[in-house]
């Protein structure tokens, strides 16, 4: 498969109350055409900020890059003018939210919003963009799209705005189509549809997805690959069974550890203690030390490198290393039957 993106060596950081917070530190990843790639981490590990990072949307003051390459179609995107962004975001890398109704003009028809980047990115007259709206309205499963067309954002339901915003996303056949926490402010069973159509319309269009979240039941719906972000860095990454059945790195265990598991009913839900680090003066070594319950002398100053366990699993923690002694992954991060959101 044809690699579309190569993200190599970012970092990004914000000047906030005159501290730099990194809130990006050195990522690095791949992404290949038609996958789907899933960035997982609770807030404040830097996955979303890697997401905007990417369609440049954190380059206005205070954001700014500190070092690495975006890759895209073999230019790098870090070095872009604005112009030169205006005609890739959309066109190229389209982006959807958690919350449509942020994103949605809600003066404007569905349709009007469908049509304006089709009329920008693909030069189609209004009757052309109008009809295309319909087609794709239909597409995301808008029910009488010919009608719904011409109504406003506040006329659809949490649902189908959703769906539109995605109909929006994928009107120009972008490559890349960014996906942060699509489904958070829905209703399980919307989320469940909603992951339902993203897999649909990728087997449609071929369309490469970034999906960022911090549920990893969604990851198990969807994603083909993951990253697994704490502190700004990646620290494990690998395709779906790996890091279900195979993760190696403590965060990994405690975030599966916090998935509800299917004959959990009524027992608690396992929060990692502590909370992640200040990112404003990050730690020297492991990003996760002062939460890991394995954390040794040698994490505090020294982070650890990458040790690549398969072609597609690599991790970086220092239990890896010949020297640690041998930890076995703890019950609670055991997925016999995670429960799936679809
Ligand atoms: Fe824990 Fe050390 Fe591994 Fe970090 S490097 S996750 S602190 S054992």
């Amino acid at each position: 498969m044809k690699k579309i993106l190569k993200v190599n060596d970012l970092s990004v950081s914000f000047e906030t109350y005159g501290t730099d917070v990194q809130a990006v530190r050195g990522v690095s990843f791949e992404l290949e055409e038609k996958e789907t790639l899933a960035i997982v981490g609770e807030s404040g590990s830097g996955k979303s900020v890697t997401a905007y990072s990417i369609m440049r949307l954190i380059d206005m003051p205070p954001g700014k890059f500190d070092g690495g390459t975006i890759l895209f179609n073999g230019e790098d995107l870090t070095l872009k003018s604005e112009k030169q962004m205006q005609e890739i975001r959309g066109k190229e890398i389209s982006m959807i939210f958690q919350d449509p109704m942020t994103s949605l003009n809600p003066t404007m028809t569905i349709g009007k919003q469908i049509s304006e980047s089709l009329i920008k990115h693909q030069n189609m007259s209004k009757k052309q963009a109008s009809s295309r709206g319909v087609e794709l309205l239909k597409l995301v499963g808008i029910p009488n799209p010919e009608t719904r067309i011409n109504q406003y954002p506040h006329q659809y339901s949490g649902g189908m705005r959703q769906r539109a915003m995605i109909a929006i996303a994928l009107a120009c056949n972008p490559k890349i189509l960014i996906a942060d926490e699509p489904t958070t402010a829905l209703d399980v069973t919307i989320q469940a549809q909603i992951l339902e159509l993203m897999r649909d319309l990728q087997e449609k269009t071929g369309t490469a997805i970034i999906l960022i979240t911090h549920d990893l039941g969604v990851v198990s719906s969807v994603a083909s690959r993951v990253a697994v972000m704490y502190g700004g860095k990646i620290v494990e990454t690998g395709n779906v069974d790996e890091i279900f059945y195979n993760p190696k790195h403590p965060y990994t265990w405690g975030l599966l550890g916090s998935m509800p598991k299917v004959d959990s009913k009524g027992e608690e839900l396992l929060a990692i203690p502590g909370s992640p680090p200040d990112l404003a003066d990050p730690p020297k070594g492991c990003p996760f030390v002062t939460r890991c319950p394995y954390a040794m002398k040698v994490c505090r100053n020294n982070m650890p490198e990458y040790t690549h366990l398969s072609d597609t699993q690599k991790t970086a923690c220092w239990l890896l290393d010949e020297r640690a002694p041998q930890v076995e992954i703890p019950e609670t991060a055991i997925v016999g039957g995670y429960k799936q959101h679809v």
